[in-house]
């Protein structure tokens, strides 16, 4: 059987198992989303103990990236805080139509960090810049491609949700991370998404 780059569709002999024009690691040429063959997905390694084709990412890997990813976010957040804090002293003086002109244009800019937050992972490799600087990526578990924008949004529009959720919606994602056996939180399981190190798919 031969081995196939699922990124560029190249066929390779099965003794190969790197595409050379992309370094995707290659998958055997008819391969369906049946994890519980190892043969399929996995037939260069020992089968990941977690009934999936990849093994789980490196935990401190994964919350530096959360962190790298967090700061960026915090980052895009100052000019929409800065103008909503001006807004609120301009209320304060009584100067109501600059204010409101001022919480508009704030309201709109707090769309950049959301925006940035939800498309983060569906880029160049399924990498925010949080996992490109940590070597880890988001793999499309249905189609064992690197993570799209529309998956990006669907696992990650969750963790903006359970923010909604007092006192503990925020650490609902990170204790998933930490406790399951494959790292995939709830918005991974949304979106049959998961966190791997790149090198599981990319030489
Ligand atoms: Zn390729």
């Amino acid at each position: 059987m031969n081995h196939l780059c699922p990124l560029c569709k190249t066929s390779y002999p099965s003794d190969i198992n790197f595409c050379v024009k992309d370094g995707a690691r290659l998958i055997a040429e008819n391969a369906t989303a049946d994890y519980n063959n190892p043969e399929i997905h996995n037939p260069f390694e020992r089968q990941p103990q977690n009934g999936l084709p990849y093994n789980k990412a490196s935990i401190g890997n994964r919350f530096a990236a959360i962190l790298i990813d967090g700061l960026i976010f915090i980052g895009l957040m100052i000019p929409a805080a800065a103008i909503l804090f001006f807004a609120f002293i301009y209320a304060y003086g009584n100067k109501e139509e600059i204010a409101i002109t001022l919480c508009i244009i704030g309201g709109l800019l707090t769309l950049i960090p959301i925006a940035f937050q939800l498309l983060k992972d569906g880029f160049k490799n399924g990498q925010s810049p949080g996992k490109r600087t940590m070597k880890l990526m988001v793999i499309d578990l249905d189609t064992n491609m690197p993570c799209t924008r529309k998956k990006s949004c669907l696992r990650n529009v969750i963790v903006l949700l359970l923010g909604f959720i007092p006192f503990v919606g925020s650490f609902i994602e990170p204790v998933m991370v930490f406790a399951t056996i494959d790292g995939r939180r709830l918005g991974d399981r949304t979106a049959n998404t998961m966190v791997i190190d790149k090198s599981q798919y990319f030489n």
